[in-house]
Order: C-alpha cells, then sequence, then structure tokens
C-alpha cells in the first residue's frame, strides 16, 4: 500500500507508513474513536449485565434458601430480587467507573 503522505510504498498488512507513520488503513483510524467508543459500550453493558445478574440471584438465593424466616411470599422474593439486581447493575456501573478513573 502507498502512503499518500510520502509515497513510501508499505506492504499491505502494514497499518502505519514505515517511513512517516501515516495511518494507512481507514479501519485502523477508525479505531482510535469508534472502536474505543465500541468497546467503553461493550463494558458498560458487560458490567451492568454483571452486575445485575449477581444481584437477582444473590437476593433471590438468600432469600429462598438462606434466609427462609421471612413472611414474603414468592412473588415478593421474586420483586426483592429483581430489586437486587438493579442495585447489582448500579454497582457494576459503578466498579466500572472506579476502574475507568484510575
Ligand atoms: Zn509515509
Amino acid at each position: 500500500m502507498q502512503c499518500p503522505t510520502c509515497n513510501t510504498l508499505n506492504s499491505a498488512t502494514v497499518v502505519r507508513c514505515m517511513t512517516c507513520g501515516t495511518t494507512l488503513i481507514h479501519e485502523a483510524a477508525g479505531h482510535s474513536m469508534a472502536y474505543q467508543e465500541g468497546a467503553r459500550t461493550l463494558d458498560a453493558k458487560l458490567h451492568t449485565g454483571i452486575g445485575s445478574f449477581f444481584g437477582f440471584f444473590l437476593v433471590a438465593i438468600l432469600l429462598k434458601f438462606i434466609f427462609t424466616a421471612h413472611w414474603l411470599s414468592d412473588r415478593e422474593v421474586y420483586l426483592a430480587a429483581v430489586a437486587g439486581g438493579v442495585a447489582g447493575a448500579i454497582a457494576g456501573r459503578l466498579v466500572l467507573k472506579a476502574r475507568q478513573d484510575l
């Protein structure tokens, strides 16, 4: 691939020009913006998903099998688990934010 800046002929697999460092592949240039944005979004979804998953099941298991001496019906246990899931999702986001702030 020929460099548009200095006309050096680079191999087709090279991302940057060997002589002047100009980015040769558009996908590679997009990496810095679109890719990072996508990675951030995916990271946020992952943290939220894992957080809500664990929050939900933690509350459900605690109420259903461990702290069984409560007055809650199955439906109320489920609602509490949903609330736990939401709390877990928020916790996941906070963990992500704390990691990004480092
Ligand atoms: Zn060049």
